[in-house]
């Protein structure tokens, strides 16, 4: 087989060209060298060591085969006593049909350190398969630079010829060959050399060194040029993505940081750099902490993106969570931050992507709006409580309106705000004597009404500080929200430690007392008490007040219709009384009259001491008739004030004296005995007339209703005043009707018993207080009555 090979051209070491017929090689006959075989035959086999032949063979075979043009590395036979490694390049010769004819090829012994090495050798067939397998194109040249041998040349393109021609022809084709030159000539001149090229299409970086012979003097170059159309394109499909990826960063509104698993600061756009006001120069490699530690500013956001940046560590997952980052000169801002851990495979932290979005905006929005709505809230709920309280106002008005009746009135005012204002109530009302009753209370819970009674009892003191007292004073409202028997609830509890404990058993926290006052008069108060600690806001005491203003007219409303009723009954009682009492002695006239008119009709001597006597009669109830007329003229002068005293110096003595003289008669007839003890004058400063009218009423009435018993009169100087006392020993008054007997129309007797228009104690009452003076009784029933005057002199 080996004989069937030729080989053309000189022996190696030089490169010898050959060819031979494909027959030869797909179906070797060792006995039949070929006809056409060269003059001159060189058989390739020759020039292959034994252990490469099969190798070298099975090359071939591949070349006839598909006519693709191969490489292939052997060692040369050991001719000359060594072996040397070779490089066969083979490549197929078609015929006009295109039919593979003849292989033909070079075989290049190979020269320079890269072969030599005792290495190599041993790594031959390693180096067979990387060669094979690498995408790079090697190639020897001359110092002419011409191709001696490639390998890889259908990096090229398929099928090239290249040895023996130029380098410049191959590589330099379309273009600029000066890099190219420059290299080679640098690799001639002994140094190695690099450039890049296009060829066909492709990158290729090439790499040049000087090629020696044994002598070490540069037989040409040895190239290799590596395919890095991939590699370049990867390079810049990753320039570019970089590229975008900085485009995106720089681009995107958000801030982005990257760091290490340290937490060292690798890369940040600048939205990221402004929020720290950090220059592109000065953070790279730095951590938070190093970074808060030049930065006066933002220490404590350094500070605080490290700690959350810590926890995000510890999560071990991606977290999220809301920064405020303070700005110099302007309002902080909201950072909406997502924070993304990245681990080794072995768990080790390998980095952090924090995303950090400003919603300073959409907080400060959002803010707005909750503002908005909470105001839209509030006029709602202001809406819906006006609404809630005029529905109040006007049913408790409608309620109120029902009837008016006093009593009723009062109960329902007690009920009216419960349980709207609290779960107690009470109404306090000022009496005539500036003394405060507690004219209703009640309980929303009617099963609590028994506990709460005792407070029916906690009656406001109008000369004690704080409260409702203060309330009434004051005509203010009052709050008061305390912890259950607090000393500050005393105030509340007419300052009696004992309703401490029934506040404290009902739970009453708060307190509302607003006053009642209708037509200007401070009437009392009205006051609720909660469960609820600080139940009271002032829309709560708009409220009461509203609702106290109605119940307060309400109450002057049926205290104005009770006083109707009771005057007109009064005045009933009055017409009834006054017209009994005036028909008597117009009765007993008329009665002396006609007796008279009998006596003058008879024509004989007139009876003289009958005459008398009906003339005494007539005379009497004609001044009878005269005071009562007398007693109601003072009456409606004293309502209207139309009195005036006469004043004089009088002495007191001497009017009593004179007015027991005046009333001897009336004494006599009723078998009254009495005892006056009036010697030294008192004497003042008073109206005559008055004193006697004074004296008059008070001694008729110890008379009319002092049953026939002594009468005792004395006037006395005491301290300085002039003291009038008369003292009966008859019917004597009932406690009841003590405090009534000085009103008008007032009487402690039945009409029936006793004539009388109830008149004459009021006129007293009334003309001694003119004088500055005070009238005192002291009375029991059956055993009579003692009737004081007390006059300053003055
Ligand atoms: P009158 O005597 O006309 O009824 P007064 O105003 O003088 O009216 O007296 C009022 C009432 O006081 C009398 O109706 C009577 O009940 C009672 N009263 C007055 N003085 C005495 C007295 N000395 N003893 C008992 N009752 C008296």
């Amino acid at each position: 087989m080996e004989e069937g090979l030729p080989l053309l051209g000189s022996p190696l070491p030089s490169p010898v060209f050959w060819k031979a017929e494909v027959e030869l090689v797909t179906h070797p006959s060792p006995r039949q060298p070929s006809e056409r075989a060269s003059p001159r035959p060189v058989f390739l086999m020759e020039l292959v060591h034994p252990r490469d032949r099969e190798h070298t063979l099975a090359v071939l075979r591949e070349v006839a085969a598909d006519g693709r043009a191969r490489r292939c590395l052997h060692r040369s036979a050991a001719t000359n006593g060594g072996s040397r490694w070779c490089l066969t390049s083979i490549r197929a010769i078609r015929d006009e049909s295109g039919r593979i004819q003849e292989l033909a090829g070079v075989t290049q012994p190979m020269r320079g350190p890269l072969f030599a090495g005792e290495e190599f050798q041993q790594h031959e067939s390693g180096l067979r398969q990387l060669l094979a397998q690498v995408p790079a194109f090697l190639y020897l040249t001359d110092r002419e630079l011409r191709f001696i041998a490639t390998a890889g040349s259908e990096l090229a393109g398929p099928g090239l010829e290249l040895e023996g021609r130029p380098l410049l022809d191959v590589l330099g084709a379309g273009e600029e060959p000066s890099s190219m030159l420059a290299a080679h000539r640098h690799a001639l001149g002994g140094e190695p050399a690099r450039y890049d090229t296009e060829w066909s299409h492709r990158t290729f970086e090439v790499r040049v060194e000087p090629a020696f012979d044994e002598e070490g003097t540069c037989t040409g170059t040895l190239g290799i040029a590596i395919d890095v159309t991939e590699q370049r394109r990867e390079e810049e499909e990753l320039r570019t993505s970089a590229e975008r990826l900085r485009t995106l960063l720089e681009t995107t509104s958000d801030s982005i940081y990257l760091k290490d698993g340290e937490g060292r600061w690798l890369e940040a756009n600048d939205t990221g750099l402004q929020l720290f006001q950090l220059s592109r120069a000065g953070y790279q490699g730095l951590t938070d902490l190093e970074l808060a530690r030049r930065n006066d500013f933002f220490r404590e956001a350094l500070i605080a993106c490290y700690a959350s940046d810590q926890r995000t560590w510890d999560a071990g997952k991606p977290t999220r969570m809301e920064e405020i980052i303070s700005q110099p000169g302007e309002s902080p801002r909201v950072i909406d931050v997502t924070k993304v851990p990245l681990f080794h495979p072995n768990g080790e932290r390998k980095g952090l992507v924090v995303l950090g979005r400003d919603i300073t905006r959409r907080r400060m929005a959002e803010q707005e709006r909750d503002r908005l709505l909470h105001q839209e809230k509030e006029a709602r709920a202001a809406a819906e409580e006006a609404r809630r309280r005029s529905e109040f106002l006007s049913s408790a008005s409608r309620v109120l309106a029902d009837s008016l009746d006093y009593d009723a009135t009062l109960a329902t005012v007690a009920r009216l705000g419960l349980p709207v204002l609290g779960e107690w109530c009470a109404v306090d009302l000022v009496g005539e004597d500036l003394h405060v009753a507690r004219v209703a209370t009640a309980h929303a819970e009617s099963s609590k009404e028994p506990s709460a009674r005792p407070l029916e009892e906690c009656v406001p003191d109008l000369e004690k500080p704080g409260g409702i007292a203060e309330v009434i004073r004051n005509r203010r409202p009052f709050v008061l929200s305390v912890q259950p028997g607090e000393e500050g609830m005393l105030a509340l509890c007419d300052h009696e430690r004992s309703h401490l404990e029934t506040v404290r058993e009902l739970g009453l926290r708060s307190w509302l007392s607003v006053p009642l006052v209708a037509r200007g008069r401070t009437m009392g108060a009205l006051t609720f008490a909660s469960v609820r600690p600080d139940r009271y806001r002032s829309e709560d005491v708009m409220l009461t007040g509203d609702l106290a203003w109605r119940a307060a007219l309400a109450l002057d409303n049926a205290r104005l219709y009770r006083e109707s009723q009771q005057a007109i009954q009064a005045r009933d009682e009055f017409l009834s009384i006054a017209s009994h009492e005036l028909r008597t002695p117009i009765t007993a006239l008329r009665l002396g009259i006609q007796r008279l008119f009998r006596i003058a009709r008879g024509g004989a001597e007139p009876p003289w001491k009958t005459v008398a006597a009906s003339l005494d009669g007539v005379e009497r109830q004609g001044k009878r008739l005269t005071l009562l007329i007398d007693s109601l003229l003072d009456v409606s002068r004293l309502q209207s004030h139309h009195i005036q005293l006469d004043l004089e110096e009088v002495d007191l003595s001497g009017v009593v004296r004179d007015v027991v003289a005046q009333l001897g008669s009336v004494l006599a007839r009723t078998h009254t005995p009495l005892s006056l003890r009036a010697d030294t004058p008192v004497v003042g400063q008073w109206d005559r007339v008055r004193l006697e009218q004074i004296v008059t009423n008070l001694l008729d009435n110890a008379i009319k209703y002092g049953a026939q018993a002594p009468i005792e009169v004395t006037v006395a100087l005491e301290n300085g005043a002039a003291v009038l006392t008369l003292r009966d020993r008859g019917i004597g008054i009932s406690p009841e009707r003590m405090p009534f007997i000085f009103g008008r129309f007032e009487r402690a007797v039945s009409s029936r018993h006793y004539g009388g228009l109830g008149l004459g104690l009021y006129i007293v009452r009334q003309i001694v207080e003119l004088h500055g003076g005070t009238i005192q009784v002291e009375s029991s029933p059956g055993k009579g009555s003692t009737f004081t005057v007390r006059l300053p002199r003055g």
